[in-house]
């Protein structure tokens, strides 16, 4: 249930309301715009005598939320949420190119890739260090040496750093790294969400493979409900009965996901894809499509990449992507 205060609420006024709220068992989650304050009520509400609240002289409207999900909910929240990462900021109109290789592989290869895409307008760098593989004997990251090797290409070239997070008890080894990936496979394991969800750094969210837009906003909800309220959603292709392309690739993501949240939307062609041919049309539709990002995989030697090679673009292939996905944002703008 939502509650829209009148504008010139005092916040006495809006405090005595919390409190009496927060009597019935409630959880009041506070949305303050410059104009209006909306309060989100978590919890059983079924005995909230909602004309008694509507009567109230601060309360302009008074209504039922239908979907699980709260504060990732755009009717708690109308505005877009900009997630900041250092000089970067991702929705409300800011877009994010996100770009790396599919693993940290060398310091120069991490360094070299890094300096190519920043030099191609790439904002963010983005390399696995541990990485989730189908199979046990493929090569599964370089794990803590992977994240000191990212720190290097960040010290290198100020791009903040975004890496996947596989295990709770790898989190401490996280404090300096600018975003937190949680992967397809991960989108449901509730207790590394909930522990995500303590800290302040942004969280990308990948959508499971199978997984309904509810139940990626309602693992959104896990991280916010700890106190994170940066999440950043990512579509990255879903299981379907076609086989010809890795996954597929459901750009609806971005306007659904748009009306049903506030947060902001990445698009993964890569991952959705698995092919290098089809990436640079993918991106520049999600791109139109009004996505607040695009997330790339990109390696110096695809042909020799330890992960995902198929999919790899090469500095000089993103380069094009991205004058391109440049050119299409200023016409949508
Ligand atoms: C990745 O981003 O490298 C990855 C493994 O992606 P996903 O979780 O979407 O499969
Ligand atoms: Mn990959």
């Amino acid at each position: 249930m939502i509650a829209v205060l009148k504008h010139g609420t005092t916040p006495d006024q809006t405090q005595h309301l919390i409190d009496w709220l927060k009597r019935m068992n409630l959880d009041v989650h506070v949305s303050e715009g410059s104009e209006i304050t909306i309060l989100g009520l978590i919890g059983d509400t079924s005995r909230v005598d909602m004309e008694l609240l509507k009567s109230l002289e601060i309360v302009e409207t008074v209504k039922r939320v239908s979907e699980p999900f709260k504060q990732a909910n755009r009717k708690f929240h109308p505005k877009d949420t900009i997630v900041e990462v250092g000089d970067v900021r991702i929705g409300g109109g800011y877009f994010a190119m996100i770009a790396g290789p599919c693993s940290v592989e060398s310091e120069e290869q991490i360094v070299g890739v890094a300096q190519a895409v920043k030099a191609s307008g790439a904002t963010i760098l983005r390399g696995g260090a541990f990485k989730p593989r189908t199979s046990p004997y493929a090569f599964q990251g370089l794990k803590g040496e992977g994240l000191k090797l990212l720190l290097k290409a960040k010290e290198a070239t100020g791009l903040p750093i975004c890496t996947e997070l596989m295990n709770i008890n790898d989190l401490d080894l996280f404090t300096d790294v600018d975003i937190i990936q949680i992967g397809a496979r991960n989108m449901q394991n509730f207790d590394l969400l909930k522990e995500t969800g303590k800290c302040k750094t942004p969280i990308l969210l990948k959508r499971g493979l199978a997984n309904t837009f509810q139940e990626l906003l309602m693992s959104a909800e896990y991280i916010m409900s700890e106190g994170n309220e940066n999440v950043i959603l990512c579509e990255r292709g879903i299981r379907t009965f076609e086989t010809y392309t890795r996954n597929t690739l459901d750009l609806s993501a971005v306007p659904a996901l748009h009306e049903l949240s506030h947060l902001p939307v990445v698009i993964d062609p890569s991952h959705a894809t698995g092919k290098i041919k089809m990436i640079p049309s993918m991106a520049v539709a999600a791109t139109a499509a009004g996505a607040d990002g695009i997330m790339i995989e990109v390696h110096n030697n695809p042909a020799c990449a330890l992960c995902d090679g198929a999919q790899s673009l090469t500095p000089a292939q993103f380069d094009e992507v991205a004058r391109k996905v440049m050119r299409v944002r200023e016409a949508i703008l």
